[in-house]
C-alpha cells in the first residue's frame, strides 16, 4: 500500500479509470453479476432497435431503474477522493463507465462519461437537448417539443461511443503516468481496452476490486482486494 500511495502521491498527470464498482457502494446495483440488473430486468429495453420500435415500453422500464434508483443517488468517499486527487493537479481526472453523474455531484471536473450519462437526453427527431431535470418523466415516453420522442444519452446496445469522449479518454490514458482502475471487471468492450492501451505507454497500473480481474495478472502492477470506498479512504489520509 505504501508504494502504491507513493505513487499516487508523486503522480502527474494521473487518472483514475472507474466502473459499477464504486456506484455499488451508493446503492447502485451493477448491471452484471450477483445482484446485478440484468438478473432483474431484460436488457433488451435499452437495446437501441427495441427503443425505437418500442419508444413507451422501453421507457417504463428505463423510469422504474435508472431515473428512480440512479436519480436518488449520492456520491460516496470514493467519488469524493477522486474528485479531491484532480484538485491537486496530480490527476488530470476521471474515465468512467457509470452513467449516474456521482463523479461529478462529488466535484469532479474532468469526466469523460465513456457510457454517456443519464442526466441529459435530447430529441430524436430535431436532436434538441434536455436536462433530465427539466424533463417531464410522468409522461411515457416523455416528449420534445416537436412532439419527438426523448433518448436519455447514455449508450445503448447497439450504439456506438461518443468519438470526442472515446478519443479524450484514450488521451488521457496514453498520457497518464499512474491509472487507478476501480470497481470494473474489464469485460465491457471498448471501455476495457482503456488501460491496456496506458499500460502500452508505460502507466503504472493500481487496480481496487473486490475479486481479480481480466487485468489483475498481466496489466495491474498493484493489485487491492477491497471496496472502493475503503482504499480512497486510506488515499485521503495522504493527500
Ligand atoms: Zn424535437
Amino acid at each position: 500500500m505504501r508504494e502504491a500511495i507513493e505513487l499516487i502521491k508523486n503522480a502527474q498527470s494521473g487518472v483514475v479509470f472507474t466502473g459499477a464498482g464504486v456506484s455499488v457502494e451508493s446503492g447502485i446495483p451493477p448491471f452484471t453479476g450477483a445482484g446485478g440488473l440484468w438478473n432483474k430486468y431484460d436488457p433488451k429495453f435499452i437495446e437501441l432497435d427495441f427503443f425505437y420500435q418500442n419508444p413507451a415500453k422501453s421507457w417504463e422500464e428505463m423510469k422504474k431503474i435508472f431515473f428512480t434508483c440512479m436519480g436518488q443517488a449520492r456520491p460516496n468517499k470514493a467519488h469524493e477522493v477522486i474528485a479531491q486527487l484532480e484538485k491537486t493537479k496530480k490527476f488530470q481526472g476521471v474515465i468512467t463507465q457509470n452513467i449516474d453523474g456521482l463523479h461529478q455531484a462529488a466535484g469532479s471536473k474532468n469526466v469523460q462519461e465513456f457510457h454517456g450519462t443519464i442526466h441529459q437526453m435530447h430529441c430524436i427527431q430535431c436532436a434538441r437537448r434536455y436536462d433530465t431535470a427539466q424533463v417531464d418523466l410522468t409522461q411515457n415516453p416523455p416528449v420534445c417539443k416537436c412532439g419527438g420522442v426523448l433518448k436519455p444519452d447514455f449508450v445503448f446496445y447497439g450504439e456506438g461511443i461518443n468519438p470526442r469522449v472515446y478519443s479524450e479518454s484514450e488521451t488521457m490514458a496514453i498520457s497518464a503516468d499512474v491509472m487507478i482502475i476501480v470497481g470494473t471487471a474489464g469485460q465491457v468492450m471498448p471501455a476495457c481496452s482503456l488501460p491496456l492501451v496506458a499500460k502500452q505507454y508505460g502507466t503504472r497500473i493500481i487496480e481496487v476490486n473486490l475479486q481479480p480481474s481480466a487485468y489483475t495478472d498481466g496489466v495491474s502492477d498493484f493489485y487491492f482486494e477491497q471496496k472502493a470506498t475503503a482504499f480512497f479512504a486510506e488515499v485521503e489520509k495522504y493527500l
